[in-house]
């Protein structure tokens, strides 16, 4: 049996003081890490404060982002050793918004994924289409491509532990999400990649989540389905009670 995990994905939003404000708020209401893994995916600048926050509570703090290297001359970068310093678990890699507005390559996302490894803590990564691959029906062989180049050269035990994140393009704040069939169906798609590449007992073990228009009101059904692990939330992660409301869905 896999646990479920669900992330919130902040983006670029809120304040110092919301940011402190959404952990006051929540804390006390995250359910046990035995059931669930409860996630929020901040923005750096605040997850010093929510790590605080989150002390001894259930609560995990993810980044969003993070260099391949753990030191060095890269202006306004931030080191993954840093983030494993300050308490961080998780880290979000190959964003769709990353790849497209950051430029950053598959190369990329794996050399992320291997210092983020190698750094005590667990990547969170992303594939997913365009509407034009969609369209086209060439989903399939897109997502087999970039779980291939953003697995090269891990592990068996590091993908094992590794999480996906299927994010269809057209799904990400547009408040069409896919249907659920659908991400089942690529989610099925990441897992027999995996299986191609891993094994079978690898493929059971890895944890692939959802995203893209996931709210408390749809959550359930793709919580439902076999090869959904959990869900990657933006903008419906934002506000305490609907974060709550996410994590509610799994009991
Ligand atoms: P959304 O974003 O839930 O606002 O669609 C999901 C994501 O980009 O991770």
């Amino acid at each position: 049996m896999r646990k479920p995990i669900i992330a919130g994905n902040w983006k670029m939003n809120k304040t110092a003081a919301e940011a402190k404000a959404f952990a006051e708020a929540v804390k006390g209401a995250i359910p046990s890490k035995d059931i669930v893994d409860s996630v929020v995916g901040s923005p750096a600048l605040f997850i010093q404060e929510l790590v605080a926050e989150a002390k001894g509570t259930e609560l995990q703090i993810s980044a969003q982002n993070c260099y391949f290297e753990n030191a060095g001359a890269f202006t306004g970068e931030t080191s993954p050793a840093a983030l494993a310093d300050l308490g961080v678990t998780y880290v979000i890699i190959g964003h769709s918004e990353r790849r497209e507005y950051f430029h950053e390559t598959d190369e990329d996302i794996n050399k992320k994924a291997k210092a983020i490894f190698a750094n005590g803590m667990t990547p969170i990564l992303c594939c997913g289409e365009s509407l034009e691959t969609y369209e086209a029906g060439k989903t399939a062989e897109w997502i087999e491509g970039q779980i291939t180049a953003g697995l090269s050269g891990l592990t068996d035990a590091q993908v094992s532990e590794l999480v996906i994140a299927y994010e269809p393009i057209w799904a990400i704040g547009t408040g069409k999400s896919a249907d659920a069939n659908i991400a089942d169906d690529i989610c099925g798609v990441v897992r027999a990649t995996v299986e191609k590449l891993y094994g079978k007992e690898v493929a059971e073990k890895v944890r692939i989540q959802y995203g893209g228009s996931v709210k408390p009101e749809n959550i359930a059904e793709y919580l439902a389905k076999e090869n959904v692990d959990g869900a990657l939330v933006g903008g419906a992660s934002l506000e305490p009670q609907s974060f709550l409301a996410l994590l509610e869905a799994v009991k």
